[in-house]
């Protein structure tokens, strides 16, 4: 989400200072929900769906309507501030959107980055414009296969 700076080397302050910032930038006003909305998807590298982070942040602002974090979330999409992925099911929101391929857990449905070398060319298609290329490894993490050997 913040290109330049990796958010462990931001103080408190300048954190939340880019925080109003990237709200600005899609259009909306820096309100305190909002706010722990994008604060809560910084750094959180498990692509939550809006119902998750919903859940985790409910407990905290009790005014939060699971409407306000969808709308945020999709008006960051939209600014191009977060990543959207579709994977089946809800979609999941991430907040890195550099370029990067996803693995997905097709037994607990964990979502990983797999990073996507720079080298790598999109083919050619003659009457297409390619504007991005992500691809999704299907397989079983380690904690699932581990769990399988121990019971099989
Ligand atoms: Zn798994
Ligand atoms: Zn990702």
């Amino acid at each position: 989400m913040f290109r330049s700076i990796p958010n462990k080397e931001l103080s408190q302050a300048g954190l939340e200072l880019r925080i109003a910032a990237e709200l600005r930038a899609a259009g909306l006003r820096a309100t305190a929900p909002r706010r722990a909305i994008v604060r809560e998807l910084l750094g959180d590298t498990s692509h939550p769906t809006a119902q998750q982070l919903f859940e985790r942040l409910e407990g905290q602002l009790r005014t939060l309507s699971f409407a306000t974090v969808y709308n945020t979330l999709r008006a960051l999409n939209d600014a191009g501030h977060v990543g959207r992925l579709e994977l089946g099911g809800a979609a999941r929101f991430d907040p890195n959107v550099e370029p990067h391929h996803h693995a997905i857990c097709e037994s607990c449905g964990e979502v990983r980055d797999v990073p996507a070398p720079k080298a790598a060319r999109a083919p050619r298609l003659s009457g297409f414009r390619i504007s991005r290329v992500d691809h999704v490894y299907r397989g079983v993490c380690a904690p699932c296969l581990e769990a399988e050997t121990q019971t099989s």
